[in-house]
Formats: structure tokens, C-alpha cells, sequence
């Protein structure tokens, strides 16, 4: 295909804006798809469907469109669209020329678009605004049409407005994408080099790598070289999704499309990384290759220790697909045994312990989700601590760092006190606050990661009723007042309640964690003190009353059976419990604990 007819573009949009939809009429429209076979959200279905053994999700759908009588191809690129995937949606919108921005006309822009908004200005993408649902009676397309045009600097009535749903005003997109959005270039003679912008695991196939060819070509039987790796492989089919998978002969300038080459692990095949030709391969990558570091870390146990089995086998399998996920075995005293995994993130954390709870069946206990800290001490020696457990206990600290990020919010106007408020007692540092209409505003702030990661969006959102959006990015490390505060039963400490928390929270943690343990540990046959300590020095204290528990003590006398029957019954209650040196913890005491925050 000749590159100056080819138009690359992504749709940026926050979930539930319209984007399957707007892909559905642009499928329709283009006559990929004809109206006897069209269902709503076509490429999603797709993807559980697994037409020819591929699993086929929307990376990159291409549609032939005419305008004025020229025949044009469109390829329209998926983003990963979600916050701890930035690094990932900045690699698919380097494979666009242009970006259509798509916000719902009764709702206006949310903070995780805005983000990707501004990766794809950064990656001078040209940016197509448009307004969705138009059809609707809460539509008001012209506040939030000055709403976009006061973000990207254009005129208002530049904004488009269409219906995803009706179809009104979807033609006329297309016609702008052919029209403003500029030809792919690339030097069709040099060695080839292609951007890996998704990769997919498939059961049947292996691993299906998305690409977009910059210079050169790809072509079937070839081999190729990944270059962070400099893994070699033979592409066993090359092909384009349009919208099922065709096989072709060649992907050349410009376009982009699919390649299967057996590999088993989407690790092999990493998003960011750029292909070449293993007999005459191009000197140099694409713009950097970045290796995605975990940022938030988290214990994950299996209720029933003898599911511990399954949960490493379901880790290997998510691994498969998902190139992000880190993971170690780890024990606790009270936990037993299981993995400490490395998350990019919040959302990532949510997704990963989703799925292994669902699709493999799981009950998982996770500790309170903690980030990495750096602990350097006074003889300048240096602690990656990701576990509070490995926190340095000899030696004097000199400083403890730890990451910080930029945060933004967006939320209606009156909402600003509240989450000021709520930004101030995390220790955030406010960056920034601006009107982007007259009743909603953007508030910009750099906070601790550790402070977000536990509650934050939560906080947020119910005090905005549902309002606000949040978005966040790394914004390095600074030096803090951190301590760690250690849950001691008897004596003992407890590791799974250990946390490094700001100095000036270390009480009310110590406070609350005692307090909850007192409520749910019971009664054993000896006084139990429940200590929060720093080091060696106490800083809160609980103590369970004593009780003698003796079950026989019911039964007077006579009936054998049943007195042998309390005693089997103790002895099954007794295997649900851990110790913790002397003391007897009910494993739903430490569930209830550390689920509640
Ligand atoms: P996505 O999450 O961005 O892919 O959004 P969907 O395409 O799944 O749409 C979310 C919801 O909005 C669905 O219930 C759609 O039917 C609805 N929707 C999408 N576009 C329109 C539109 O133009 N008008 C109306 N009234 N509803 C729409
Ligand atoms: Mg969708």
C-alpha cells in the first residue's frame, strides 16, 4: 500500500464515552462490516470469540474508506487506555499520526483522558475533537465544546459533534481523519525497524505482537530480531485485522498490522520493543525501549494454605500475558506461604487479584499494598525495601526515601474545598488549580505514592459523590520522615501487620491496628498484650483478657460420645488457626484486619 493513502489513528476516551460504539458505525460506514452482520461493540465481542484461533482484540482494525472518489486505508489503533499502563499507551499512540479525541456530551473530559491527551500532544499527534452522544436530552455540547477548545487551543466551533449511536455526524469524522490527519512516512529502503505497540497471549497461537512498521517491511518466513533483546524468530504469519485476521505476504511503510512467530510469553514479544530483520538488521531502535518497573508491591496468600499450588500456577499463567506482572515467593508467620508481587500500579493491582480470584477460583488475602522505598544508612550503604518486613532493623538510617507523583483531579467546582482538604492531609503539596469552565476545575498535586495507594480514590470519590477523576505519573522521590511500626502479640511481632507509615501517622496506625486486633482476636487461656512499637519503643497497647475455655466444662459428667465429639470439634477449629508464638489467631482475624484498612 502506497503510505500516502494510509491514516494511523487511536481514539482516546474514558471508558463508557462511546469509543466501541464509535468504532461500530466507523466499521459499518466503511462497509467492513455489513449491516445483516453488525452487532453492538463488534471488535469487544471479537475478542472473547477467538475467531481462527486468534484471539482478536481491537489493537489495530483496518477499514478501506473512499473520499472524492480516492480510495484510503484507515487503521485504527487500540490504546490500553488505563493509568498504570502510560508507558503502554504512549507506545500506541507513537504508531498514529493522529488522535480523535472523543468526550461524552453530558459529561465532558475526565482526568485519565486528559493524561492521554497530553501523551499523544507530546507525540505531535494531530488531534481530532469530537463530542459523542449529541442525541442525548443532558447533552450540552457547547459548554463542553469550550470546555476541549480551552485544553487543546482551538475554536469551539472546531469541535465535532456526532452520535456514535445514531450515526449523525460519523461521515463527517471520517472525512476529517482523511483530510487533516497527515500520511505515515518512512524510507521504504532501509533495513526494517517496526514498533511493537501491544502483544497478546493466545492460547492456540502463542503470542500475537502487534506492529507498525516504520521503515522497510516484514515479511512471512522471515527472521527477525528483537532488538532489547536480540532474541531471533521466523514469522510464521504475518497479517492485518480487517476485520478478521487475513493473512499477507508483507506489512510495508506505514502499516501496521499482526505477527505470530511461536513465541509463548508476551515477554518475549515486549511493548515498546522494535523489530527488525535478523539478516540485514537496522543499526538503530526506535525512540527508547523502557522496561515497565512494578511501583506499589502487595503479599497475596491463599485463604486455604493447600491452595497455594494454584495460585502459583495461575501467576504463571497471567504472566504469560501480561509482561508488568513481577512475582517472588514469600512467607509469613501468619500467613503462611505466598507471593509478594510487583504491580505497576493501583488499578493494575486491582485487575491482577481480580482475575486470579475469579478465573482461577481463588479466596486471596493480600497485605496493605506498600511502594518501594530506599533506605540509606549512615555508612552509605543502601536498602531497596519492597516489604516492610526487610525494612533495616540494625545500623543507624541516615535518610528513607520514597516516590512521590504528580496527581491530577478533576472535579465540578464545589468539590474544590473537600478535595484540598483531603489532598492536605496526605501530605500532598498543591502544584496547581485552573477553571476549565466556569463550574468545573482541574487541581493539580504532588503527593507521596504511599499515600494514595491505599484508600485515596475511594476518599476522593465519595466526597465529590462520584464526581471526580483522578489521574497520576511518577514524579521521582523525596526524603521523608518515615518510621516502621511493628504489630507485637505477646511479645511477638506480627509480620503481615508491620507498615512503614509518616511519622506523624505512626500513632493513629499503631492506635487503630491495636484496637482492631483486640476486637478480633479472642480471648486466650493467658492475658495477651497487643503492642504497637517503633524499634523498641511502644507506641499504643491493647491487652485481650484472659479466659478459660473449657469446653468439657458444659458436659457434666456421663456422656461419653459427646464429650469425645467437643473435642474433635475443638481440634478442627484449632486447625484454622495460626500461632503467633503462644497465641492462637483465628486466620479470619487476620482477614478482617488487614481487608478493612
Ligand atoms: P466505551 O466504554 O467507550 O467503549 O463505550 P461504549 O461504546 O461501550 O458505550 C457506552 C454506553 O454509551 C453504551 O451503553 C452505549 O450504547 C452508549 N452510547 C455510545 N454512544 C452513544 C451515543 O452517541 N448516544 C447515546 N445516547 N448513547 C451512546
Ligand atoms: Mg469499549
Amino acid at each position: 500500500t502506497d503510505p500516502a493513502i494510509i491514516r494511523n489513528f487511536c481514539i482516546i476516551a474514558h471508558i463508557d464515552h462511546g469509543k466501541s460504539t464509535l468504532a461500530d458505525r466507523m466499521l459499518q460506514l466503511t462497509g467492513l462490516v455489513d449491516d445483516r452482520s453488525m452487532r453492538a461493540q463488534y471488535l469487544d465481542r471479537m475478542d472473547i470469540e477467538r475467531e481462527r484461533g486468534i484471539t482478536i482484540k481491537s489493537q489495530a482494525v483496518r477499514m478501506p474508506y473512499e473520499k472524492d472518489g480516492q480510495p484510503y486505508v484507515l487503521n485504527m489503533i487500540d490504546t490500553p487506555g488505563h493509568v498504570d499502563f502510560t508507558y503502554e499507551v504512549s507506545r500506541s499512540l507513537e504508531a498514529c499520526e493522529g488522535a480523535v479525541l472523543l468526550v461524552d456530551a453530558a459529561q465532558g473530559i475526565e482526568a485519565q483522558t486528559l493524561a492521554n491527551l497530553y501523551l499523544a500532544i507530546d507525540a505531535d499527534l494531530h488531534i481530532i475533537p469530537v463530542l459523542n452522544k449529541i442525541d442525548l436530552p443532558s447533552a450540552q455540547p457547547e459548554k463542553y465544546a469550550a470546555e476541549i477548545a480551552g485544553i487543546i487551543g482551538c475554536d469551539p466551533s472546531e469541535v465535532l459533534k456526532v452520535s456514535a449511536k445514531t450515526g449523525e455526524g460519523v461521515r463527517e469524522l471520517l472525512d476529517h481523519i482523511v483530510a487533516e490527519i497527515p500520511a505515515p512516512v518512512g524510507d521504504a529502503e532501509a533495513p526494517a525497524r517496526a514498533l511493537i505497540f501491544d502483544s497478546v497471549y493466545d492460547t492456540y497461537r502463542g503470542v500475537v505482537t502487534y506492529v507498525r512498521v516504520v521503515d522497510g517491511e516484514l515479511s512471512h518466513r522471515e527472521r527477525i530480531l528483537m532488538m532489547s533483546t536480540k532474541a531471533t524468530h521466523e514469522v510464521l504469519e504475518v497479517g492485518v485485522i480487517s476485520p478478521e485476521p487475513k493473512k499477507v505476504d508483507r506489512l510495508a511503510v506505514g502499516e501496521t498490522g499482526y505477527l505470530i512467530t511461536g513465541v509463548k510469553e508476551v515477554r518475549q514479544s515486549r511493548v515498546g520493543d522494535t523489530v527488525t530483520s535478523a539478516v540485514r538488521p537496522a543499526s538503530e531502535a526506535l525512540s527508547g525501549y523502557q522496561h515497565p518497573n512494578p511501583m506499589v508491591y502487595a503479599g497475596l496468600y491463599p485463604i486455604d494454605g493447600d491452595d497455594f499450588p494454584v495460585l502459583r500456577e495461575a501467576l504463571e499463567k497471567l504472566q504469560l500475558n501480561d509482561a508488568a506482572l513481577t512475582y517472588e515467593p514469600e512467607t509469613s508467620g501468619a500467613l503462611g506461604f505466598g507471593f509478594r508481587i510487583g504491580f505497576l500500579g493501583l488499578l493494575h493491582m486491582e485487575i491482577v487479584r481480580e482475575r486470579l480470584e475469579r478465573e482461577f477460583n481463588l479466596d486471596l488475602i493480600s497485605t496493605a499494598p506498600n511502594v518501594v522505598y530506599r533506605v540509606i544508612m549512615e555508612d552509605g550503604s543502601e536498602h531497596i525495601v519492597t516489604n516492610p518486613s526487610e525494612y533495616p532493623t540494625s545500623g543507624k538510617i541516615a535518610e528513607v526515601h520514597e516516590p512521590v507523583v504528580k496527581a491530577t483531579i478533576l472535579a465540578p467546582a464545589e468539590y474544590i474545598g473537600t478535595i484540598l482538604e483531603l489532598c492536605q492531609t496526605r501530605r500532598g503539596i498543591q502544584q496547581g488549580l485552573d477553571y476549565l469552565s466556569e463550574d468545573r476545575v482541574e487541581i493539580r498535586y504532588e503527593l507521596p505514592l504511599a499515600e494514595i495507594v491505599f484508600d485515596f480514590f475511594d476518599a476522593l470519590k465519595s466526597r465529590t459523590k462520584g464526581y471526580a477523576s483522578l489521574d497520576y505519573d511518577e514524579a521521582g522521590e523525596q526524603a521523608a520522615d518515615l518510621v516502621k511500626v511493628d504489630i507485637l502479640l505477646h511479645g511477638d511481632p506480627v509480620d503481615a501487620f508491620s507498615a512503614i507509615v509518616h511519622k506523624d501517622k505512626a500513632y493513629a496506625y499503631g492506635i487503630a491496628m491495636a484496637g482492631k486486633l483486640k476486637e478480633l482476636i479472642p480471648r486466650q487461656q493467658f492475658e495477651v498484650p497487643i503492642q504497637a512499637a517503633i524499634g523498641a519503643r511502644v507506641i499504643a497497647r491493647e491487652t485481650i483478657r484472659a479466659i478459660r475455655k473449657d469446653v468439657l466444662a458444659k458436659c457434666y459428667g456421663g456422656d461419653i460420645s459427646r464429650k469425645r465429639k467437643l473435642l474433635e470439634k475443638q481440634k478442627e477449629g484449632k486447625k484454622r488457626m495460626k500461632m503467633v508464638g503462644r497465641v492462637e489467631v483465628p486466620q479470619e482475624a487476620f482477614v478482617a484486619a488487614l481487608s478493612t484498612g
